[in-house]
């Protein structure tokens, strides 16, 4: 069964990675989302938020979990027999800090593979924190999040 590792801070998922996960998990058996925990960052969302944002936005794909990690990408990846880290890439500026992760995480351990997605045209402008600038000054985000979590987004940075 081949199994791969979509890591990131998702806060929150939008269309861009949505995009990932769904073309991913037409790739791979099974994609596992891993929302990580990062104690230096506190983000908008809490953790649980997250996975609860990413599991109803991905409820349709069967074969994709979602799942909240602390500690190292490489031992997620083994506790699931995951041989692959699927990472996306917009734009140049991501190469050089995803070339880095990747290859410290194969020092780490040779038999994971990080594999990278380029992001569809249409997204390649968008990250969470673009998402949150938007909404923080009333722009409209539809297009740039799923619509099921418009309004979540929306409250959440009205406080
Ligand atoms: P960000 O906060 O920058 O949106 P994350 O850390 O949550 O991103 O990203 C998780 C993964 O998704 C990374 O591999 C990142 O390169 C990828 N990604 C983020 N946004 C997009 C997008 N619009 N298109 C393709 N891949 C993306």
């Amino acid at each position: 069964m081949r199994v791969a590792i979509y890591p990131g801070s998702f806060d929150p998922v939008t269309n861009g990675h949505l995009d990932i996960i769904t073309r991913g998990s037409k790739v791979f058996d099974k994609l596992i989302v891993g929302v990580l925990v990062n104690i230096d960052k506190v983000g908008l969302f809490s953790i649980e938020e997250r996975v609860e944002l990413i599991k109803r936005v991905t409820s349709h794909l069967e074969n994709v979990e979602v799942v909240s990690f602390n500690g190292l990408l490489v031992d997620l990846a083994k506790k699931n027999n995951a041989r692959v880290i699927l990472k996306g890439l917009r734009a140049v500026s991501d190469f050089e800090y995803e070339f880095q992760m990747a290859l410290m995480n194969s020092q780490l351990d040779a038999e994971v593979e990080t594999l990278f997605m380029t992001t569809s045209a249409a997204n390649s402008f968008l990250s969470s924190s673009s998402v949150k600038q938007v909404a923080k000054f009333g722009g409209d985000i539809k297009g740039l999040v799923p619509d099921e979590i418009i309004d979540d987004v929306i409250k959440k940075i009205k406080g």
